[in-house]
Order: structure tokens, then C-alpha cells, then sequence
């Protein structure tokens, strides 16, 4: 399909609604990767987002069809991980200074009292981080460093690739 549908170079985010996705999954989306200096496209032809259509405004999947689930699958385009990554209350996690650890993805929006997955670190579960896998309402922002590292990784990855 990506073969036939694939368009621009590798500073080109390609999107596919699809209908089904393999796995009962809302989307994927594959990361940035060092494709080399001039790339033929047959090197990224794999590169993307797949996002179920029912997730866009107006589909049919309760909590999740605000569109926010092409949102998250663009952020792992420029290099974000889940804010739960690792699901540790120890290490790297997702690289990000400024998201709280958290060690077990969201459901919904649980607000009050606050999620907070790792007690003995600072800060509550990032609920509302698009990055998590809360409901679509529940969404409401990157931070800052996950922003820098967005534009980190789209200069050193795909701008003028
Ligand atoms: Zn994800």
C-alpha cells in the first residue's frame, strides 16, 4: 500500500486513515531514523502513520474520535516515545526532563484522585501529555521538552532529507 500511496521525501508525513488495522489498534507510526544524506524513496517507503479513520472527528469509537490519536502518532513521527516508556519509576523512560515518570500507560482520564504510577518520584502521571494513552478529551498538550526534542530530531532526521 505504502509503496503505491507514499508521496514526498522523508520531511513528508504521510498519514493513512484506514478503515482496519491489524491488532485492534488505534495507530502506528514509525519513528525517525537516519536514512543517510540523500535517500532514494525506496529506502523510506515504509515511513509513516497509520491511524484508524473512526478515530477522526465523527467516528464511531467512544473516548477516542477527537482526532487526538493522529496527534500522538505525529509525535512519534518526530521522535517522541510514550511517557510510560520503559514502564519503570527508574531510568531513561521517554528522554524527557520535563515528563514525570510513569510506569503503567492511562486509561481514560483518571484526574481525581491524580494517577500517579511512581509515588516516590516527583511529579503525577502526565495524563493529559499526548504522549500517554489516555482518552482524547483528556488530552491537552506536549511539554517543552518534548518540543525541543521534536525539533531536535526533525532537524537531525528529516529536514531536508
Ligand atoms: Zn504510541
Amino acid at each position: 500500500m505504502k509503496k503505491a500511496l507514499r508521496q514526498g521525501t522523508y520531511a513528508a508525513l504521510n498519514i493513512y486513515f484506514q478503515t482496519d488495522l491489524y491488532g485492534n489498534i488505534l495507530g502506528q507510526c514509525t519513528l525517525p531514523a537516519n536514512v543517510g544524506s540523500n535517500p532514494s524513496p525506496s529506502v523510506y517507503v515504509s515511513d509513516g502513520c497509520n491511524v484508524l479513520a473512526a478515530t477522526m472527528p465523527g467516528g464511531n469509537i467512544a473516548g477516542y474520535n477527537l482526532g487526538k490519536t493522529a496527534v500522538h502518532e505525529a509525535g512519534h513521527w518526530l521522535g517522541l516515545l510514550h511517557t510510560f516508556e520503559g514502564y519503570s519509576c527508574s531510568g531513561n523512560g521517554d528522554f524527557i526532563a520535563d515528563t514525570p515518570q510513569e510506569s503503567t500507560s492511562t486509561d481514560g482520564c483518571p484526574a481525581k484522585p491524580a494517577k500517579d504510577s511512581c509515588a516516590s518520584v516527583a511529579g503525577v502521571d502526565p495524563i493529559h501529555n499526548y504522549m500517554d494513552y489516555s482518552t482524547d478529551a483528556c488530552y491537552t498538550n506536549f511539554t517543552p521538552g518534548q518540543g525541543q526534542r521534536m525539533q531536535t530530531m526533525w532537524s537531525m532526521y528529516r529536514s531536508g532529507k
